[in-house]
């Protein structure tokens, strides 16, 4: 450890004077499963040498002194209440596992997003950290350096294929790798490794974990690119705040295939060259393949944290990179909290992406929390999207971010033309039934006589259905919220899941009065059963989380529709993703109004983002592309800037409409849900908890409002009741400070939960 982590709060300066030293000693203990408040004990004088801000502790909590644990997040020599202390019982590791600056940041996530500070600190540390029992042994398989001479010897081993794709891999890692990954990666059980050891091809190591396991890496070492000139300025506002030791917020707005991951890539090199490490975090990485293996083929040190790790595994990783030996970190966003020593630089990829946002407690956004941590260790955040979150665009607008553009694609490829197909046009052809219109129909009989590849995106949510004119495409909105109203079958209702506003299902389009409104449903599965019928040669794929549960069968889909195995990939948003595949020359959106009347305020920004990022899934080749998206609402902004690639169109429009509603960015939200087992009583709590912050809120700041409370849109799961209220206030301070009051005067009854969701992105 070195001496300037038993530095603590470098704010607080130096912890204590060496004559108070001398009288007394104080560790504040923060209890995880305790109360939420922080408790101060007596560091007791044999426990003086040893104790450091970070250390977990055994402390004596209540009346029966129960020794509980907790975490040392502070060494002071003034207590907060002047009160006799009890003594601290032990400590339990010896070194500490939280560095002042993750405690900085773990106390300032807490506060953030009203979450207590001991759920915070168990966040940044994965179990296997904390419960260490994780040290297992392994086992390793690596080649037989004499293997190449028992293969061409005079009695040659009958090898299968399998058994050779094993081979072909060893060859290509000279570093042992664990078994299991081998298997994985072969798609094999162990038996075909097992029966190569027994025909003394492979070796079997027996190690701990923490000795150290080859990273799987199956491609070619691969080399920097000459950045173009956009590229370039890119890298040089990176630089140059690296060079000064500063932060600075990095936008880096690329359309899709503009090269943005090569500058990642660059950056990063440069970031290692001052001996300091990058994190960079990519949305769901097991749906990213691709963009993993790129970093495993440029740099050497690079852990890769995903979810299907072990915790061996992701202990392993953890304290190879707390001793400064892994030099790139990828991951998903809890690799936020990656013990680097010496941070130089974090990546968001996709930073739009709603995976950076964790669902359960405490409910962080990546991107925020790399924000605090950057600043605090004042080095760049890089923020890379072709479809920035309007979060992000707006920070660039006000001068917060340097906004650096990458406005073309490399090697002047072309963005694929996107045309609309009016389905309001569509519906009045009687000949035509089904999702897929005829035009579509054709376009995809043309592509696949030219052998080309296809992607279908069908973005069904299908939880309830949205109430639509087939005439004009006109859906019911509410009057008060500018927000798509959800038609509630065993009620015949409409409900805006905003402010509760409710009106009986009209029977005919307010706007132009056709009779025959649709609740239309189409899923995935419907649509893959219209594909092969309609094209019984072709060889189809369907993914979505229905069919992608196994671990793996991510990255075996997309292999073999790589290897054009695959005809017609049709899926969810999850084929939106990151992928690059230059035979894709047709991709056809089923129905990009699915998004559009989801009761969301994003739900424009929503549609914008999916709609650019699946048209930049083709031209990606020299065969170009082209893109054809189907909607009842060719005019509505988001879908026509969406058709010409023009972000800064769809931003001039949205933005306004936020500022006018008082959404994000311009004032912040909370959204507050109230469960239960109980329908009355989960209502009644959230409509006082509602009651008391709106008294306070109204009392400093009167603009400030409460939306609901209502049903939540998704009002019942797994037996729980679901109320929920929106908190719009201009000031962050009183918002939380508000929240805080109304909780605290709340009795809330058994079985009742009050969630908190600070900068919510999930509204349902
Ligand atoms: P993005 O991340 O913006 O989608 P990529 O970084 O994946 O774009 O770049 C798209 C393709 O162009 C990749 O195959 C990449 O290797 C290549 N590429 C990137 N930069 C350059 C460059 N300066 N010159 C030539 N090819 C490049
Ligand atoms: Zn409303």
């Amino acid at each position: 450890m070195s001496p300037g982590q038993q530095n603590l709060f470098s704010d607080a300066g130096q912890p204590w004077e060496e004559d108070d030293r001398r009288d007394r000693l104080i560790a504040r203990v923060v209890f995880p499963e305790g109360p939420p408040e922080p408790y101060d004990y007596e560091v007791p004088e044999p426990l003086r040498p040893e104790i450091r801000a970070g250390q977990r502790v055994l402390a004596p909590l209540g009346r029966g002194d129960r020794p509980l644990v907790g975490y040392c997040v502070e060494l002071t020599t003034k207590p907060e209440l002047q009160r006799r202390l009890k003594c601290l019982s032990q400590i339990i590791d010896s070194t500490p596992l939280l560095t002042p600056s993750m405690l900085r940041l773990t106390r300032w996530m807490s506060e953030y997003y009203l979450c207590p500070w001991g759920d915070t600190l168990q966040t940044v540390l994965p179990a296997a950290v904390r419960s260490k029992q994780a040290l297992r042994e392994l086992t390793l398989v690596t080649m037989n350096p004499h293997a190449a001479r028992i293969i061409a010897g005079a009695k040659p081993p009958k090898i299968t294929a399998k058994q050779q794709a094993v081979l072909d891999i060893l060859k290509n890692n000279p570093i042992p790798v664990s078994l299991a990954d081998l298997a994985a990666q072969c798609d094999c059980s162990p038996a075909p490794i097992q029966s190569l050891r027994e025909k003394k091809l492979v070796v079997f190591i027996k190690r701990f974990v923490g000795e150290g396991v080859g990273v799987l890496h199956t491609g070619e070492r691969d080399r920097p690119w000459e950045l173009n000139v956009d590229q370039q300025r890119a890298l040089d506002v990176i630089h140059r705040a690296q060079q000064a030791g500063e932060h600075a917020t990095v936008v880096l707005h690329g359309v899709t295939g503009s090269g943005k991951t090569e500058v990642y890539m660059q950056a990063i090199a440069e970031t290692l060259r001052f001996k300091r490490q990058a994190i960079i975090l990519v949305p769901e990485i097991s749906l990213t393949p691709q963009t993993r293996e790129r970093f495993l083929a440029r740099f050497e040190h690079v852990a890769v944290l995903h979810s299907h790790l072990r915790d061996a595994e992701r202990l392993w990783h953890w304290e190879r990179i707390a001793r400064g030996e892994v030099s790139v970190i990828v991951g998903a966003r809890s690799a936020i909290f990656a013990p680097c020593p010496q941070l130089g630089l974090v990546i968001l990829d996709e930073e739009h992406e709603g995976s950076f946002k964790q669902d359960k407690a405490p409910r962080y956004h990546a991107r925020d929390v790399a924000l605090f941590r950057t600043r605090a260790e004042s080095v760049p955040l890089v923020l890379g999207s072709a479809t920035p979150a309007l979060e992000t665009w707006h920070r660039a607008l006000t001068g917060e971010a340097v906004l650096c553009g990458l406005p073309t694609r490399v090697s002047d490829r072309p963005l694929p033309l996107v045309k609309t197909i009016d389905l309001r046009v569509e519906a009045q052809n009687k000949m035509n039934s089904g999702a897929i219109t005829r035009t579509l129909h054709i376009a995809m009989r043309e592509t696949l006589a030219d052998r080309g590849q296809v992607i279908l995106l069908l973005n069904r949510r299908g939880y309830s259905t949205h109430i639509q004119c087939p005439q004009c495409g006109h859906a019911e909105h509410c009057p008060h919220c500018d927000l798509a109203l959800t038609h509630h079958r065993q009620k015949d209702l409409a409900i805006c899941h905003y402010c509760d506003y409710q009106t009986k299902t009209p029977a005919t389009c307010s706007k132009c009065h056709f009779v025959g409104l649709k609740f239309t449903g189409l899923g995935t599965q419907k649509l893959e059963a219209e594909v092969k019928a309609r094209f019984r040669d072709a060889r189809v794929l369907r993914m979505d989380t229905d069919t992608m549960k196994a671990p793996g069968s991510y990255a075996e889909a997309f292999d073999s529709f790589r290897r054009q195995e695959i005809d017609i990939l049709l899926g969810t948003q999850m084929i939106a993703k990151g992928l690059d595949f230059p035979n894709v020359t047709l991709v056809g959106v089923i129905n990009a109004d699915t998004a559009l009347h989801l009761p969301d305020y994003r739900a424009a920004e929503r549609t914008f983002q999916l709609v650019t990022q699946v048209a930049g899934r083709t031209g990606r080749g020299d065969r170009g592309g082209r893109v054809l998206v189907q909607t009842f609402n060719p005019d509505h902004p988001a879908i026509v800037a969406a058709a010409k690639h023009d972000y800064a169109a769809f931003a001039d429009g949205e933005l306004p409409v936020r500022s006018l509603f008082h959404y994000p960015p311009y004032w912040p939200l909370a959204r507050m849900i109230v469960r239960g087992p109980s329908e009355t009583i989960a209502l009644a709590v959230a409509q006082n908890l509602s009651k008391e912050i709106d008294a306070k809120l109204k009392a400093a700041q009167p603009n400030s409002r409460i939306l609901g409370p209502a049903a939540a849109p998704i009002a019942k799961i797994r037996d729980l009741f679901r109320f929920h209220f929106q908190i719009q206030c201009p000031d962050q301070d009183l918002l939380r400070e508000s929240i805080r009051a109304g909780l605290a005067l709340q009795k809330i009854p058994d079985g009742v939960q009050c969630l908190v969701d600070i900068d919510p992105l999930d509204m349902l």
